[in-house]
């Protein structure tokens, strides 16, 4: 298939290419520009203090919530941050890749250490996730024209299951986007969906098409599973890994970590609608909160737009799939959904005049 082809090459050529940045910032080129690029650099990100622990680049948290007007207070003992302003809240512990924001739990690329005495936090967290959230006034403002809706999984590719029940995740998924759409298409926005009944499209397929359509958000929904008969249960909001980063569920870094996407373009506006997802899933739902969590899904890496993937509830876990398979509680995921999508645009989209 041509499409797949040409992300292939793309891709590889993107190994190719870092591979050899990686070589020219290897140590032969830091002796001959150390002194030069490394002190200008600094100077660049010194405020608030940023250190390298492990070669991970690191924030001096409460330096850095004190800019935005927080308020601190660090427990040394037990190594829990805590800052707040206003209405909002962040709490970090040190040792932990786990922080709780506005109460729901987020997972950050690498733990929260402690340097001289301070609690200090991945930078790349701080600039790609949090901050974006909690100063959504500092990304600029872009219109919604075109949402596209990504139904998880479909025909011979049935997605996860509830075995006993029967139950195939790719028929909760379509029935999910449809009422989503329906609930969109009474706003000014154009919806497309990447598929309206129960056929397989390739995952690079489903970007293609929201790539094509020019699409301005990509929401792909999912349903969960693990082993049958676990206790777990709950939701999950997946944004792309940024740059640099491993994803949550990866134990290390690896290679693809330094691989930049299509999606990593839209980091900021990413994290602004994995949070409002995440949010407005929890709120409506009242399921287990499991995380705001970074991987790099193939939709998410190849949409060239913000993007976010929902994984509503598990359909392993009885209880749940359950009420999944109830088409009230379908019709509640995809208004959490629909209230996310308005929380975004009235965050960081551009009102839509009044006629
Ligand atoms: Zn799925």
């Amino acid at each position: 298939m041509p499409t797949l082809g040409f992300f292939t090459r793309a891709l590889r050529a993107t190994f190719v290419v870092l591979f050899f940045l990686a070589l020219a910032s290897g140590p032969f080129a830091g002796n001959l520009f150390a002194a030069g690029a490394g002190s200008v650099r600094q100077s660049v990100t010194r405020s608030p203090a940023t250190i390298k622990l492990g070669g991970v680049s690191y924030t001096d948290a409460r330096a850095q919530f004190f800019q935005l007007g927080y308020k601190a207070s660090y427990n040394a003992a037990g190594g829990v941050l805590t800052l707040r302003s206003g209405a909002s809240e962040v709490v970090f512990t040190v040792g932990s890749r786990e922080a709780k924001l506005n109460g729901l739990r987020l997972f950050l690329g690498e733990s929260v250490e402690v340097y001289k005495g301070a609690p200090v936090v991945p930078s790349i967290d701080l600039e790609r996730l949090i901050l974006p959230i909690l100063r959504p006034s500092r990304t600029d403002r872009k219109p919604i024209r075109t949402i596209v809706i990504d139904a998880g999984h479909g025909g011979n590719d049935s997605g996860t299951r509830n075995l006993p029940r029967k139950w195939n995740e790719k028929t909760f998924t379509l029935d999910v986007a449809k009422r989503l759409q329906a609930l969109l298409a009474d706003g000014s926005w154009k919806v497309r969906m990447t598929r309206t009944d129960d056929r397989f499209v390739e995952l690079s397929d489903r970007a293609e098409f929201a790539n094509n359509a020019k699409a301005d958000l990509f929401i792909s929904i999912h349903f969960n599973a693990v082993a049958a008969g676990s206790d777990v249960r709950g939701t999950e909001t997946y944004v792309l890994t940024p740059q640099f980063q491993r994803s949550t569920s990866s134990a290390k870094s690896g290679p693809e970590d330094k691989v930049a996407y299509p999606g990593n373009r839209h980091d900021a506006r990413s994290a602004v609608l994995g949070y409002h997802m995440h949010r407005q899933l929890l709120a409506k739902l009242k399921s287990e909160d499991r995380g705001y969590k970074r991987a790099r899904f193939a939709v998410l890496r190849l949409v060239d737009c913000p993007g976010v993937l929902v994984e509503a509830g598990y359909l392993s876990n009885d209880g749940e799939a359950a009420r999944i398979a109830n088409a009230d509680y379908r019709g509640d995921i995809a208004e959490a959904l629909f209230a996310a999508v308005q929380a975004y645009d009235a965050s960081v989209g551009v009102p839509t005049k009044a006629p």
